[in-house]
């Protein structure tokens, strides 16, 4: 049985315990939601700060050139590429995640012009799945088909144009083969997209390597680049060579922006899949982040990534009304536990009034996120000793607990 003692001893022989003076925990939490909005990095705040006063409040519009303003979409791409197996080309920090697929997804219809269907995940965090709505909405003929992973194979036939998954289930933490199924989408002679808001992060994603086409992703899960921050879009070179078109062609895409001409000219490579004027307030805050990123071992935080969901398997396993949902499997599994309770939403709630953060997903899931950079064993043990002590009180009965807040 393993004890609080032997928690502390993998504490002082952690690898990555020295990033937890890089984050700003509250005093008392223990923080189990860092996949669904990451902590505040410490030095977020003075870089933020810097940005305000001196880059916008003194220096101005010359900060644009100075600063370097403009090219801030390109060097966060830059900087993202290595956290998920990309060539620095290959990526550009610009919009949401939700924007970034409808990008990407009308680009892969309008590259095979022949085939109409889009395949998703009827699992997928819904934006995913209204996105593909949209877009298939958008072309004659074309429809969206939502199914199982473990269906797409039968379903991949010469209609289907993109298929778009998510690496790492949101609800249940499950982690797909990315690379198996990149190479059966592509043989099939269709377009892989993946959505790996899950896993950037939470473990090293190769999308170069797996061969897939393109991917979005969000920085405020597992990259703590702070609420709403800007998302991220990854294209193969082999399509940017080709010039690919994208569908909101704004200013940020053209190749001249500031010669204001009254004709679209997409800019070469990655840029073209700019729109817009970089949000850059919240750019910084995601600079800063990549900061601390930038000196960590994505394998050292993947073997602690599954020791500490390991150990958290093993103390809630047993618990009573509880199921563990998320695959035992290393190969299978994120760096979440997702865990089936009939009454999750107040338990989930009594757990976070003891300073246990973890969230619920309808309509039965409680959902426990577990980021490396700042989170010890010593942690992981007190949440599972919390729920243990939640579920034998019944203090979730209370009705405190019950009450539903607009984001669960
Ligand atoms: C968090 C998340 C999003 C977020 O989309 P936004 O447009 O950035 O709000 C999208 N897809 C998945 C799978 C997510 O987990």
């Amino acid at each position: 049985m393993i004890t609080r003692e032997k928690c502390a001893a993998l504490d002082a022989a952690d690898p990555l315990a020295a990033f937890r003076k890089e984050f700003s925990v509250p005093e008392g939490i223990v923080y189990l939601d860092g996949n669904s909005l990451g902590v505040l990095p410490v030095r977020t705040p003075g870089r933020v700060q810097q940005v305000v006063e001196e880059e916008w409040g003194r220096a101005l519009i010359r900060s644009w050139n100075e600063a370097g303003w403009f090219e801030q979409p390109y060097r966060l791409g830059r900087r993202i590429a290595p956290l998920i197996g990309a060539d620095p080309a290959e990526v550009v920090v610009c919009d949401t995640t939700s924007v970034n697929l409808f990008k990407v997804l009308t680009t892969a219809l309008r590259l095979r012009p022949g085939r109409r269907t889009v395949l998703g995940d009827s699992a997928a965090f819904p934006t995913d799945l209204y996105i593909a709505e949209g877009v298939t909405g958008l072309f004659e003929g074309a429809r969206s088909v939502l199914v199982t992973p473990e269906e797409l194979d039968r379903h991949l036939d010469a209609d289907v144009a993109a298929v778009v998954l998510s690496h790492v289930d949101y609800r249940t933490g499950e982690l797909l083969d990315m690379p198996g199924i990149t190479a059966r989408v592509r043989a099939a002679g269709a377009l892989m997209i993946w959505d790996v808001c899950h896993s950037v992060g939470a473990l090293p994603v190769e999308l170069g390597a797996s061969g897939a086409d393109f991917a979005v992703g969000c920085t405020y899960k597992y990259l703590n680049g702070g609420p709403g921050s800007p998302a991220f879009l990854y294209v193969a070179e082999r399509h940017l060579a080709a010039g690919p078109e994208q569908p909101l062609s704004g200013w940020f895409g053209h190749a001249r922006p500031f010669a204001f001409e009254p004709g679209y000219d997409p800019r070469t490579g990655i840029g073209r899949f700019l729109t817009s004027s970089p949000s850059l307030l919240g750019q910084a805050a995601l600079e800063s982040s990549l900061d601390v990123w930038e000196q960590a071992d994505l394998t050292a935080v993947r073997a602690k990534s599954l020791a500490l969901t390991d150990l958290f398997i093993s103390l809630v396993e047993g618990l009573d009304g509880v199921e563990v949902v998320t695959p035992r499997e290393h190969a299978r599994r994120g760096s979440q536990v997702a865990l089936r309770h009939a009454d999750g939403y107040p338990v989930v709630q009594a757990l976070i009034a003891r300073g246990v953060i973890g969230d619920f997903r309808a309509p039965d899931l409680m959902r426990f996120g577990f980021t490396p950079l700042y989170l010890s064993y010593t942690d992981v043990w007190d949440a599972a000793q919390q729920l243990a002590e939640v579920l034998e009180s019944g203090e979730w009965r209370e009705e405190r607990f019950s009450r539903r807040g607009e984001v669960t």
